[in-house]
């Protein structure tokens, strides 16, 4: 990627976008691929907001059929099909399985009947729809699981994606495209400089500079009523909603399930992710600042408590844990008096001072859907040519296809969490590592990421610190307890190649 072009004050932009989390990264993907001259900012990093915080499932979200949201689940469902075709292997099919138990809210007749809902929408063939298993299955499959009261599951397939990655690869693509991205690079204002554009005002550093734009795309998620306030308008678009994982050892699962909090009966997962098993999410209206949001004891305690319900004798108590993180949901504002979790799901686009277009919403699953919808809108604007109306995201696949790692094993000199960290990258960091022998040591005896991996992120993926690295080019900080041994070596290699290069 990527030697950075620097903004220049004296172009006009088509289009700057606000924003480098996954919405922001996919608006610029589209903008770019349709032939607008695109500049992006993000204030800290690519994927830094809740883009990074997700449960990691690229999902239709059976609850939502509960709400009564079709359509939602309908568009998530066939973009999570898009996902799975167009961005494999970071988005792959995952099991799940729905136990249900004598105090379950819904009998499981009743379960089976909406995942048979949810599998037509999806257009899966009765073929492939799953069986319910017998209290006994479950038993069998799921080891460990509460036996008490258990009445069967039912069983449906979703997937898991690398939402890191998701947010990188996009932003590549639209540098690949001709478009123009930078993180740690803050909008301080926005205001307009003409009828036909607006000036962004933006911090980098310690330097500041202004950018000019006939397009302004405000994808800030949770900061966005503060981006509008400082674009001048009073709108309150989102009512973020705090949501928080625990990570814990591997308890074995080869499916991830789906299960009612004992505390207050709403639905959170344990799933299967990168050799250990993650657990969440809460799910509460929160006004805590997005910059510097923390995992309180509460929600960790009870995270913990919901899972022990279900796993009894697997004790786990805070000294077990490998890792929390949070985010904020930036869900749409609407009436009080509901719970965060009922809110709904779907996205909202507003336009402000006739070419400021908001978009906010939505789940991270539709994030290709939404940008289209807002590149469409931006097109229209812009007064709309055959090309600039053509979309293309919705047939081209995230990056180039790579047959050495589609087709081939990989390579003996790639660690085996290559292919699944890095996709197609691997190859490049294998040829890298040819050239350079010497990036071919582990970064710290106690974990078996090597030079390689940390040079290829700081030459090509605009890691600025070692925590880009760590919590969103890999997914290494929010599934694995680091010791500190690896973070000074780390911090000690990160030095050498930052000052090197
Ligand atoms: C706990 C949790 C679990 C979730 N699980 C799932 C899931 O499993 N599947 C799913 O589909 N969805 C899930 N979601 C929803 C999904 O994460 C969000 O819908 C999606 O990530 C929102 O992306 P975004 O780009 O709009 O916002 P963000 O990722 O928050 O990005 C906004 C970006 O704007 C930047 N920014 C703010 N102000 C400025 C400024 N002044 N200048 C420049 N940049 C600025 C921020 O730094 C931030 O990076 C989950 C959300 C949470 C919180």
């Amino acid at each position: 990627m990527l030697t950075p072009q620097t903004p220049t004050e004296d172009t006009l932009y088509d289009l700057a976008i606000i924003g480098g989390g996954i919405t922001g990264a996919a608006v610029a993907r589209d903008a770019a691929l349709r032939g607008l001259k695109t500049i992006l900012f993000e204030k800290t990093d690519f994927g830094a907001g809740a883009s990074t915080k997700t449960s990691k499932l690229a999902h239709g979200g059976l609850r939502y059929l509960e709400y009564g949201e079709i359509g939602l689940v309908r568009e998530s469902l066939r973009e999570r099909n898009r996902l799975l075709n167009l961005c494999s292997p970071w988005v792959k099919p995952l099991p799940f399985l729905f136990p249900v138990y004598d105090s379950s809210r819904r009998p499981l007749w009743q379960i089976a009947t909406g995942i048979r809902l949810y599998q037509c929408m999806a257009g899966e063939s009765s073929k492939k729809w799953q069986r319910r298993l017998s209290a006994d299955a479950v038993g069998d499959r799921v080891k460990g699981l509460c036996a008490d009261g258990l009445r069967g599951a039912a069983g449906y397939t979703d997937a898991q994606m690398q939402d890191g990655r998701l947010v990188i690869e996009n932003i590549r693509s639209s540098l690949s495209h001709g478009a123009q991205a930078y993180n740690y690079s803050d909008v301080v204002s926005v205001r307009r400089a003409a009828t036909q554009w607006h000036t962004l005002s933006i911090k980098q550093n310690s330097a500041q500079f202004d950018v000019s734009a006939r397009c302004v795309v405000n994808a800030t998620g949770a900061w966005s009523n503060d981006v509008l306030n400082r674009i001048g308008v009073e709108r309150k678009l989102v009512a973020p909603s705090k949501g928080v994982h625990v990570v814990l050892p591997d308890i074995g699962l080869d499916a991830a399930l789906v299960l009612e909090a004992p505390q207050d009966r709403r639905i959170f997962f344990v799933l299967p992710w990168e050799q250990r098993t993650l657990i969440g999410t809460t799910d509460t209206f929160s006004d805590d600042d997005p910059g510097s949001l923390t995992v309180n004891k509460d929600d960790v305690r009870y995270l913990l408590e919901a899972f022990q319900r279900y796993f009894l004798e697997r004790s786990f108590d805070e000294d077990d844990v490998v890792a929390t993180f949070a985010g904020l949901r930036p869900l749409i504002s609407s009436k009080p008096g509901h719970a965060a979790s009922a809110a709904s799901r779907t996205h909202r686009i507003v336009v402000d001072q006739d070419r400021v277009i908001s978009v906010a919403g939505g789940k991270f699953t539709t994030y290709r859907a939404m940008a289209e919808a807002v590149v469409d809108l931006v097109a229209r604007r812009l007064g709309e040519t055959a090309a600039l109306a053509t979309c293309q995201t919705d047939v081209l696949p995230l990056w180039a296809a790579d047959e050495s790692i589609k087709n081939g094993a990989p390579s003996d000199a790639m660690p085996d969490h290559w292919p699944d960290f890095y996709g197609p990258r691997a190859t490049e960091m294998a040829t890298l590592m040819q050239a350079r022998p010497d990036l071919a040591e582990p970064i710290s005896p106690d974990f078996p990421y090597l030079k390689a991996e940390l040079y290829y992120g700081i030459q090509n993926e605009r890691v600025h610190c070692l925590e880009d690295w760590l919590e969103r080019r890999t997914p290494i900080a929010l599934s694995r307890k680091l010791t500190p041994r690896f973070i000074k070596d780390a911090s000690v290699t990160f030095e050498t190649m930052r000052g090197a290069s």
